[in-house]
């Protein structure tokens, strides 16, 4: 007996220790593929300007009531000059050489404190330079936000709490449903899980279907992935340039994702790689044949002779640039009958259609027309035209796209400057700055991808929601406030429906 148990134990020390060479081993080959795993990220850095903004705020001081406040001061606190040139302003605007007398207005956060303090003497302004950057649709906010973004790759905070409306046009009029609290292992930009935000371009079949040998049969997914749902589209108006284009071909490769270049652009400069995505006048669609390495290449409008041609000629993707101009559904399903992968729709950069529909309307339009049609799957949208801020990637992949491409935010990244009306695309006129550094527009570039790519992973995160693919679609994480406000107010006497000019 006792023989017996002692060969037991013997057989089960010999198990056991096996079991830990085994899970030492295990331990060893797991660390090897976790060293070997390259966790998707966005090198930022921050870099300086070149051209600054106009600062935000004027600082106007009568210097006669100065003079009798520090006249005061001077009693007060003598011989401490730096509290007394210091004072009202922690944020250093009064602590210049000669202290308010030449007011450093750069400095001023517009935390409004020296003229409630003083309302005497003391006025805090907008500045109106700062108020004529952009247009109606892209603001001086948008364009400021963009800068900060571009220049440190951030998320930009300012701690002050949102000061804005809880509602407004476009975009501002969705909401989007988040309760980070209790999701706390989903936590965003501080990454403890992985959330990820690559997408997928291309087709992938409804169903797959197998013959009796449990062989494949009919299609197989026809894609590739893209690191971020952000596409940088055709600079638009007079902003091509050969330097902007290899500014974008960079910050493409380098964050792993798409460039849309017009296909002369992408000849002449021998722009020829997966990350190019020639872009190319339907009476020019053979000439798809000259890019070997583009994984995709697109059709500057519908036309069923030209799709075919471009077919024809290349073995990349040949996806369609579809206006939202009348008629826009049907082109859509043509191009999509007759084999399209990809679909870019643009409405103008304001966002809206000839109607003046906004984009998130037009776009969940798509996105439902497809899946009436039984094939949202077999196709990839990428949308454009409106996307000014951080949260309009989300709304707009909220609203069915898969990717969103961007266009004025490339300029204001890196600090050109734009002149009149920014609505029509071909009508955009600006300028890029007059020493565009390359790396340091590379830079910018890559840091605007990083901090929209953060706000994004924020988001998801609050949502809980593991992956932007998830995101596609997903109406019930929005909320419309005119429908809110249409629920809540409807019935009371007096209340018109919450429109937003
Ligand atoms: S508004 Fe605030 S930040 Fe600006 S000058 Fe006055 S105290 Fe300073």
């Amino acid at each position: 007996m006792l023989d017996t148990i002692t060969s037991v134990e013997r057989e089960s020390r010999t198990n056991l220790l096996t079991l830990e060479e085994f899970g030492a081993e295990s331990a060893r080959i797991g660390r090897e593929i976790a060293d070997g795993y390259d966790r998707y990220h966005i090198d930022v850095n921050e870099v300086d300007d070149i051209d600054p903004l106009p600062h935000r705020f004027l600082v106007k001081v009568g210097k006669i009531g100065l003079a009798k406040f520090i006249a005061k001061e001077v009693l007060m606190y003598f011989p401490h000059f730096d509290v007394i040139f210091s004072r009202p302003c922690t944020y250093g605007v009064f602590s210049g050489p000669v202290g308010g007398f030449a007011p450093r207005p750069k400095l001023c956060v517009g935390c409004l404190r020296c003229t409630v303090q003083h309302p005497d003497f003391v006025k805090v302004l907008p500045n109106p330079k700062m108020l004529a950057l952009g247009d109606s649709y892209t603001t001086h906010g948008h364009i400021a936000a963009i800068d900060e973004e571009a220049k440190r790759g951030m998320v930009p905070v300012r701690g002050q709490g949102y000061r804005g409306r809880f509602g407004g046009p476009g975009f501002d009029g969705m909401l989007t449903d988040m309760s980070e609290i209790v999701r706390p292992s989903r936590d965003g930009i501080h990454g403890r899980e992985l959330i990820g935000t690559s997408v997928d371009i291309g087709s992938k079949p409804m169903h797959l279907s197998f013959d009796e040998n449990g062989s494949l049969l009919d299609s197989v997914p026809d894609m590739f992935t893209i690191q971020i749902p952000l596409v940088f589209d055709l600079p638009p108006g007079d902003l091509g340039s050969d330097a902007l284009a290899k500014v974008i071909d960079s910050t493409s490769n380098l964050v792993d994702t798409l460039a849309c270049l017009d296909a002369n652009t992408a000849s002449r400069l021998e722009m020829d790689a997966p990350n190019i995505v020639p872009v190319l006048a339907v009476e020019d669609a053979a000439r798809a044949s000259e890019f070997h390495a583009a994984r995709l290449v697109e059709l500057e409008g519908w036309d069923a002779h030209a799709f075919e041609a471009a077919i024809n000629a290349t073995d990349a993707m040949v996806g369609v640039r579809i206006h939202f101009d009348e008629g826009w559904q049907g082109m859509l399903t043509n191009a999509v009958d007759s084999g399209a992968k990809v679909i870019h729709l643009l409405a103008d950069l304001h966002g809206r259609d000839q109607d003046g529909t906004f984009v998130s309307d037009l776009f969940k339009e798509a996105h439902m027309l497809l899946i009436e049609q039984g094939r949202r799957d077999t196709v990839t949208l990428l949308g454009g035209g409106g996307i000014v801020g951080a949260d309009h990637v989300p709304k707009a992949i909220i609203s069915g796209m898969d990717a969103v491409t961007l266009d004025l935010p490339v300029l204001f990244a890196i600090q050109g400057r734009s002149r009149g009306s920014l609505k029509h695309r071909d009508k955009v006129r600006g300028k890029l700055p007059k020493k565009l550094d390359h790396d340091w527009a590379v830079q910018r570039l890559t840091n605007l991808c990083g901090s929209w790519r953060d706000q994004l992973l924020e988001i998801l995160g609050a949502m809980g929601i593991r992956e932007v693919r998830r995101l596609r679609g997903e109406f019930g994480r929005s909320m419309v406030v005119k429908h809110l406000e249409d629920e809540a107010f409807g019935e009371i006497l007096g209340y018109h429906g919450g429109e937003y000019a």
